[in-house]
């Protein structure tokens, strides 16, 4: 892992040109712009979830990226797009950098605003803000905790199995069956709590990492939780022992077990054959992770509060809040966990996650806790109001 670090602080200093804010009346995001030789550059996909954003490539070299309603035509090395019938010229032509498509500042703060009534640019402090009806779909309605949007992912899939277990006896549990019975428990606990939800998988079926965060931005999702089952590395002293439950946030893996969890989880890029998205994309990965950032706190809190209301019902040891670089996580920009409900490895755990009873125990403590930070979120920002209700400044 350290090489690649490396490697990517040094293209992070040599990429970056400042950022933008694009803020509406209760959030606020920052959008990293990238040097290029003909001026500031950003991916469009970095102005989710705050605003609608799709890139959609249409034929080689042109692309079609719609944004918060208006629709704009592109091809890669031409300085114009057409938009709302109309051909606009940009201050330079679209770029492809590491398989992703970057436009010029220049049609996010002048042609864009020009066409979508709610946006306005503002120079001075590079920000664009967003009043209130901005959105696409109008999901923002007068009780905004009720339609908050969670994506709930059920880990694994398909030809991925994810883990097996228990140590020491027959195959008895499928991590991939567990986190989807899990996973469609907690999205109708959910429901049943006024809350929309989006599932990534409701079959047996295998969802790219990638496309998972993908999803979830792209439907505007406001929370994003995993659901994954842990294994216990056979180098351990007495692995068929190990049990407990604990959550993940994005960040760099700070421990050694931290890292083995990450390292399992991320095996599932293994199954994947899609390879639009570079396995190692690491221009992509700063970017994401520097977008994630922001949401770091958030996500921290959501699991602390998911360990908390899985220690009410879970009969192991709660193993706490620990943080690593999960793929599935790098391409959700909104607070975003992943949980680990147990160890399928051993032989009591194994039992107690394959019970429909128990599953349904620990899908209603994540919602209880999904449903608790939700509100602790929305008080912050309504509360606050003198410091404009900006999710990042309490
Ligand atoms: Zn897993």
């Amino acid at each position: 892992m350290l090489i690649p670090l490396l490697v990517a602080l040094q293209l992070r200093a040599a990429v970056t040109a400042g950022s933008i804010t694009l803020r509406t009346p209760t959030a606020s995001q920052r959008v990293p712009l990238v040097a290029d030789t003909s001026g500031p550059v950003l991916r469009p996909q970095m102005l989710a979830p705050l605003l609608p954003v799709t890139v959609v490539a249409v034929s080689p070299g042109h692309y079609r990226l719609d944004i918060a309603g208006a629709s704009f035509a592109l091809e890669i090395g031409v300085p114009s797009t057409t938009v709302a019938g109309q051909v606009r010229p940009l201050a330079s032509g679209p770029i492809i950098r590491e398989h992703q498509l970057f436009v010029p500042l220049q049609l996010i703060s002048e042609v864009l605003p020009s066409v979508a009534p709610n946006l306005r640019w503002d120079g001075a402090s590079r920000q664009l803000s967003i009043s209130i009806g901005a959105r696409a779909t109008p999901d923002r309605p007068a009780n905004p905790q009720k339609s908050r949007l969670i994506v709930v992912d059920a880990g694994h899939g398909g030809p991925d199995n994810g883990m097996t277990g228990p140590i020491g006896a027959p195959i008895s549990i499928y991590e991939k069956d567990v986190t989807l019975a899990v996973a469609m428990r907690l999205g109708a606990e959910l429901r049943s709590r006024g809350l929309r939800v989006l599932f990534t998988r409701t079959t047996d079926t295998l969802i790219a990492l990638s496309d998972r965060g993908r999803i979830a931005n792209q439907a505007g999702g406001d929370l994003f939780i995993s659901i994954h089952v842990n294994a216990a590395n056979m180098g351990w002293k007495e692995p068929a022992a190990a049990r407990g439950f604990e959550t993940y946030f994005l960040a760099e893996a700070k421990t050694e077990d931290a890292r083995r969890v990450e390292q399992m989880e991320n095996q599932s890029v293994r199954f994947e054959t899609d390879t639009n998205i570079p396995k190692d994309d690491a221009l992509s990965y700063i970017l994401s992770d520097m977008k994630q950032n922001e949401h770091l706190r958030e996500s921290s809190e959501l699991a602390e509060l998911i360990q908390e209301h899985l220690a009410s019902v879970h009969p192991a040891p709660s193993r706490g809040v620990k943080q690593a670089g999960f793929r599935v996580l790098v391409t959700a920009f909104m607070p975003a966990v992943l949980v680990e409900v147990g160890f399928g490895t051993n032989a009591a755990e194994a039992k107690y996650l394959t019970d429909r009873r128990h599953q349904a125990e620990i899908a209603s403590a994540v919602a209880d806790a999904a449903q608790e930070y939700l509100k602790r979120y929305e008080r912050r920002v309504t509360g606050g109001s003198g410091n404009g209700g900006a999710r990042d400044e309490r």
